[in-house]
């Protein structure tokens, strides 16, 4: 089946045979369809609750916390039109790690990306062999576009303007240039590494031409956006679909001066103080950081108005029809919950609670839907969304949700939980470079619980444990004793084990805390098509 699908589609892409008729369903009476277009825009730090749609009555049910007062009309209306994933999980919620997730759909593990990537980590880069969604894309007959931050690649000295030198001089390196062969099916690049000025930002584009820009990144990145859907420069081929990934930094620090939103933005929060904008129980506005929540929502109001005139342009185009969009982020932001300066990278939910949603119009009925989604099924599920379910690598790890979402029922059963991830730095060489990452943390977030477990880096014995019930206390504030509920902590640690065994992570490999979590007995290791356990 896989063998007739390819050379069918390999004939559409040849143009032997319309390419209308290489996708979609492949009964004898099914009607042609022409392959959709993919929109996947994902700003950096901007956690779930940052949608001004969650505080109306009709979201409101679906979450057990408060949505932030943050205004986004552009998100409010797509809700409407889309499915809107209530508990959708950046499993390991960190910048590198998540995309390498979202683009091979296999976990930090075997995406090949366990860290975030620069200059001192050359454990953590995505690999040229590995099989990413663009790459797919691109082998059935899409152009693929990426815009905007990347964040996959491993900074070598290979500056264009200055071959043998590194883009920038820091130690160690974060931002980096990506040649074409690392581009993995882009065929249209108009991206850089890393790097946060917001209003100074810099792109390389297919020829590796440098852009300086002086205005904001999310509204230029959505003018290059724009630019491509109208193909003003010949940008694509107008008689293929495309796969676009819009990659915004913003909401993302620095957070402390016009210098990092629009005024516009700014000016509807400035009057606002920390108390009246952090309204999460656990939010501590006595800290320093509290000072940039005004700045933090006026990025996502400015990101909300760039998302509308990329939906706007798709729409004056005709193209929203036949274009699947989707809106998601990298991760979350703390900002000043649990009193914790880091952003992200823990455990709680502004951390690991994300934005998904998904508009694909006449195909998926408007709803909200609490799927626990994992960052590696998002690209099964695009590709399946699109027909190509066929394409889908047998090595990823990520499920396929598209039959679920088109027609409500699944043969594989729905996820109980999602695995939680957090890695640190490992060995390093002789040159102080981290050649292995050490798997700090491992967890699961349920309906209910979440419970995750940290271990010594020495001793490999646990050192801190967290576990929440979200019903009862959805701030996270009491972190209970392991024993407060018994037979649930069993059905948690039965459940963490058996996803640590199902992905290979190195916790089942080296048998971690294997005198508290049931790895389970040798047997032959279940593959993505056997349904899960119900615990
Ligand atoms: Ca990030």
């Amino acid at each position: 089946m896989k063998n007739f699908n390819q050379t069918i589609q390999y004939l559409g892409m040849i143009g032997l045979i319309p390419l209308s008729s290489c996708f979609g369903k492949t009964e004898p009476n099914s009607e042609a369809q022409t392959a959709p277009n993919v929109i996947y825009v994902f700003p950096d730090q901007m956690r779930n609750s940052a949608m001004e749609f969650w505080s109306s009555e009709r979201y409101a049910q679906h979450i057990r916390y408060k949505g932030d007062p943050v205004i986004t009309p552009n998100l409010n209306k797509f809700a409407n039109e889309s499915v809107v994933f209530s508990s959708a999980f950046s499993n390991c919620p960190l910048s590198s790690p998540h995309r390498g997730s979202l683009l091979t759909g296999m976990y930090p593990n075997k995406s090949g990306v366990p860290l975030n990537i620069n200059s001192s980590r050359p454990i953590s880069s995505l690999g040229e062999d590995v099989t990413t969604i663009s790459d797919l894309y691109s082998q059935n007959g899409y152009n693929c576009a990426y815009i905007g931050k990347y964040h996959l690649d491993y900074p070598t000295p290979n500056d264009p303007d200055h071959p043998g030198q590194y883009v920038e001089n820091r130690d160690p390196v974060w931002d980096t240039y990506t040649p074409p062969e690392k581009r993995h099916g882009f065929d249209f690049w108009y991206s850089y590494g890393t790097f946060d000025v917001h209003k100074k930002p810099h792109y390389w584009d297919n020829e590796g031409k440098r852009h300086e820009i002086r205005e904001w990144s999310p509204k230029h990145e959505a003018d290059i956006a724009i630019s491509y859907l109208k193909n003003n420069n010949g940008e694509r081929d107008s008689n293929k679909p495309f796969f676009m990934m819009v990659s915004m930094n913003p909401p993302h620090h620095p957070y402390s001066s016009l210098d990092d939103c629009m005024e516009e933005d700014y000016n509807l929060y400035k009057n606002k103080t920390p108390g009246e904008l952090l309204i999460r129980d656990n939010a501590d506005t006595t800290m320093a950081k509290a000072a940039s929540a005004s700045y933090y929502f006026a990025q996502v109001t400015g990101v909300d108005r760039e998302f509308g005139r990329i939906l706007q342009t798709l729409d004056s185009l005709g193209l929203a029809e036949n274009t699947l969009v989707v809106f998601a982020s990298d991760h979350g932001e703390t900002m000043c919950s649990h009193s914790l300066n880091d952003p992200k990278n823990s455990p709680y939910a502004e951390s690991t609670d994300i934005p998904f949603l998904i508009r694909y119009p006449d195909k998926l009925k408007p709803k909200v839907d609490e799927l626990l989604l994992s960052t590696p099924d998002i690209m099964p599920t695009l590709l399946g969304l699109c027909g190509l379910s066929e394409a889908i690598p047998q090595e990823v790890q990520g499920r396929n949700f598209a039959d679920y979402l088109l027609t409500g029922k699944s043969e594989i059963s729905l996820p109980q939980s999602a695995l939680y991830i957090r890695n640190m730095d490992g060995e390093k060489d002789e040159n102080g470079k981290v050649i292995t990452y050490f798997p700090e943390t491992r967890g699961v977030k349920t309906e209910r619980f979440t419970l995750a477990l940290t271990i010594n880096k020495e001793t490999k014995e646990l050192k801190k444990t967290y576990f929440f019930d979200n019903r009862t206390d959805p701030y996270q504030l009491n972190n209970l004793p392991p024993d407060s509920y018994p037979a649930e902590m069993k059905m948690l640690l039965t459940e963490l084990g058996q996803k640590l065994k199902n992905i290979d992570d190195p916790w089942y490999q080296e048998q971690i805390l294997s005198d508290m979590i049931p790895y389970g007995k040798e047997e032959n290791k279940k593959t993505k098509n056997h349904p899960e356990a119900i615990l």
